[in-house]
């Protein structure tokens, strides 16, 4: 009862206290326990405003983030989500709620194991698993109408251009290491059209379409 407490402060304070205006996103947020998503030690911050550590040296996004990088994706309910980067699960779960089924890739096993755990707990169904490197995408259920990539990226990977559907969107952190800009991509008939977003930070996505390990 008081997670949920601190969780509905959440959204009012850093969600719609910033610009996060989509109601099914803010919605979504209100419902999933992102407590469930932390290490035990840690779950009295989990809704504090800021990126987490979740082991294996790796993190579970800033809320607002989570928050931003769903609502560029624009999720109706029907789509097939394909996200790059399972980490703690949190951002899967989130998906789930606002798209028809999640597909989500995680290289480092220790994290999506602990990521399944997390969602079966919180009663979230249609996320499907993969360890591996995501950055060749998941080819066996491509296409996907909407494709999130939760770690910063050189560039986009091209095997995840070629998985988006026409008129799909993909939501990517692209720039070095230091930092990243979140960047739309939509794919048109003819092409792809780029927009911008906010500046950010995350850890790398390390593979053959990625970075170095
Ligand atoms: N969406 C996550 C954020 C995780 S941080 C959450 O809500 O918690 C980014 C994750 O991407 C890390 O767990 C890291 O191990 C993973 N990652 C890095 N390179 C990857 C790759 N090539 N394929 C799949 N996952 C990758």
């Amino acid at each position: 009862m008081e997670f949920e407490k601190v969780r509905l402060l959440m959204v009012e304070k850093q969600l719609m206290g910033r610009d996060i205006t989509d109601p099914r996103v803010l919605e979504a947020m209100r419902n999933v326990p992102r407590h469930l998503f932390v290490p035990p030690a840690h779950r009295d911050m989990a809704y504090d405003d800021m990126a987490m550590g979740i082991g294996e040296g790796q993190t579970i996004s800033q809320p607002y983030m989570v928050a931003r990088m769903t609502e560029m994706l624009e999720l109706t309910g029907s789509e097939k989500v394909l996200e790059i980067g399972t980490g703690s699960g949190y951002q899967s779960a989130v998906l789930a709620a606002l798209a028809r089924e999640v597909y989500t890739v995680e290289r480092i096993e220790e994290l999506s194991l602990r990521a399944q755990r997390a969602i079966e707990s919180s009663g979230i169904k249609d996320v499907n698993f993969l360890v591996g490197d995501g950055t060749g995408g998941w080819p066996e259920e491509a296409p996907f109408d909407s494709i999130l990539v939760t770690a910063a990226t050189p560039e986009i990977p091209p095997p995840l251009l070629e998985q988006l559907t026409e008129g799909g969107i993909l939501v990517a952190p692209v720039g070095p290491q230091s930092t990243q800009q979140l960047v739309k991509v939509t794919r048109l008939e003819d092409g792809f059209r780029r927009e911008f977003g906010i500046f950010c930070v995350f850890v790398p996505l390390i593979g053959a379409h990625g970075f170095d390990e």
